[in-house]
């Protein structure tokens, strides 16, 4: 009997390779046998059932460590170019199979073709991105305070990482957090989101004819977070874990990891603040403000979840805007000209309309959208909501939906406190031209990222992170390979 599981034509009509298909039913090999226990995983535009994985628990995630730590040594023995040429080969196979990565994240995930066609590109460029920088792993010298001693630092890599990723972005949040680790010489053990494995698991495939050796890579495939998350945070042979999701799932494993003062990256909720002065150029901001509110349905952690507008321009601005939004066509991701896809799940749906609501109740008013399509599916009109106060939830939380309120402000510097006044730090936005402006809001926000005249910041070149409760740690950039890089200081006597 096969120990594989099934994967339903509604998935597979999607695939033209034969080839990623046939190691894609074959990805449980990659970190354990397939258990009894199943999980299912379904499209949510159209509610059909995509696929069966195996819900793998403590005992196949403790395998999945044992191996991972038995293989760094042996990885991080390898010199670096041949950890970049692996990680090369790996992201060459990635574009090589876009439309087959693509279309497997559309059915998973919901998000629209040409979104999905361009997250893969993403993902790939981080491999790239770091099989170049595993090449330039570099330590230093220091002059020694006295003549008959040598300082130094060297770099070494963490060891095994466990790391978990969320439902929104999960083929580009994949190789963010893997990348790095290879890079660096660790190996890893990743838990995709149960929503969302399908993607995951190809790239793993990929990774195995990518050639990288046995157990460097791990996945872990399981229907809740909880007790793969225990296992990783509560085992010692795991030395760090790379966490992207909700604040109050990054809060728990914190706590979990204290025990061992266990590192831990963390990339956690948004509350992003988009602001546009007076003395913007306005339809730039429109078209910024479409990008950064409805890329991926809204449901991005750096998404504008408020936007305030100063007076002189709020008018235009509203009209302008509201006509674009209007133009936005809602349905199945493979739909042609589908801007915005559904929403992930039953509660998400309830998670907007309870905030339009709310904002509703509380005087605002519904300048378009405003309510869900069709009454099963879990699709919402793209919503644009004036007349907000900040007592408001849309002003508050984070709505992760295609939600867009807008806020009326006179005051620049108060608007900037505005602005500040939330737990998160993780990404703000803003138009301008005047140049003292422009300086010193930029450095007057409380973010770990600002977007200035533009809607859209995402790079593999760029430190992506946030400060306050929004995150710990940077990913991309050289930054993000020191994240999994321990310095180590060595001390020459006798010289
Ligand atoms: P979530 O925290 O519920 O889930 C994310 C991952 O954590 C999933 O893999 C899930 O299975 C796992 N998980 C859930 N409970 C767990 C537990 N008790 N122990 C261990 N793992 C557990 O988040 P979500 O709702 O899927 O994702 C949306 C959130 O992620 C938003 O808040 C968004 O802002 C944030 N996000 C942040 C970034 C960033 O880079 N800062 C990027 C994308 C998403």
């Amino acid at each position: 009997e096969s120990p594989f599981l099934p994967l339903y034509p509604s998935l597979t009509q999607h695939l033209k390779s034969a080839d990623l298909f046939g190691a894609l039913d074959r990805v449980p090999a990659l970190g354990a046998p397939a258990g009894k226990r199943t999980f299912q995983v379904f499209n949510p535009s159209t509610g059909e059932l995509l696929a069966e994985l195996p819900d793998m628990g403590v005992q196949e995630t403790r395998a999945a460590i044992d191996k991972a730590y038995v293989a760094q040594e042996k990885w991080a023995a390898l010199t670096a170019r041949e950890r970049s040429d692996t990680l090369w080969r790996w992201h060459e196979l990635i574009v090589t199979h876009t439309d087959d990565l693509a279309a497997i994240l559309t059915a998973e995930m919901g998000k629209p073709l040409a979104e999905s066609r361009s997250e893969v590109l993403h993902a790939a460029a981080y491999l790239q991105w770091y099989a170049e920088e595993a090449n330039r792993i570099y330590g230093e010298t220091i002059s020694a305070p006295s003549t008959d001693r040598r300082m130094l630092v060297i770099k070494q890599p963490i060891g095994v990482v466990g790391t978990i990723t969320p439902w929104n972005f999960p083929a580009s949040m994949v190789a963010r957090k893997i990348s790095p680790a290879l890079a660096a010489g660790c190996t890893i053990v990743l838990k995709p989101a149960e929503q969302t494995p399908l993607v995951a698991g190809a790239m793993f495939a990929l990774a195995a004819k990518a050639g990288f050796p046995d157990g460097v890579v791990n996945l872990v495939y399981a229907s809740e977070g909880d007790a793969v998350g225990r296992e990783l945070c509560g085992n010692p042979k795991v030395r760090k874990i790379s966490f992207t999701g909700s604040t109050e799932v990054g809060r728990l494993l914190m706590r979990q990891c204290s025990d061992q003062i266990k590192k831990v990256s963390l990339e956690l909720g948004g509350n992003a603040p988009f602001i546009v002065f007076d003395d913007a150029d306005v339809d730039a901001a429109v078209d910024g403000a479409i990008q950064a509110k409805f890329r991926n349905a809204g449901q991005t952690c750096v998404s504008a979840n408020r936007l305030y507008v100063q007076s002189g321009v709020h008018d235009e601005f509203v009209a302008k805007f509201v006509e674009r939004v209007r133009e936005l066509s809602v349905g199945d991701g493979f739909g042609e000209g589908v801007a915005i896809g559904p929403l992930i799940d039953r509660q998400a749906l309830a998670k907007i309309e309870a905030h339009v609501a709310d904002a509703v109740a509380k005087g605002s008013a519904i300048r378009c959208g405003g309510q869900r399509i069709g009454s099963d599916g879990t699709f919402f009109q793209p919503t644009v909501l004036t007349g907000i106060s900040s007592d408001m939830k849309v002003a508050r939380e984070e709505t992760f939906g295609p939600l867009a309120p807008i806020i009326r402000f006179e005051d620049p510097d108060q608007v900037v406190l505005a602005a500040n006044d939330t737990i998160y730090g993780l990404a703000a936005y803003f138009y301008a031209s005047n140049l003292q402006r422009v300086w010193r809001v930029a450095e007057a926000l409380e973010y770990g990222m600002v977007g200035i005249n533009t809607g859209r910041m995402s790079s593999e070149a760029a430190p992506f992170g946030g400060v306050k409760q929004s995150g710990i740690g940077r990913e991309g950039s050289r930054h993000g390979l020191e994240d999994y890089l321990e310095m180590k200081y060595l001390c020459m006597g006798g010289i």
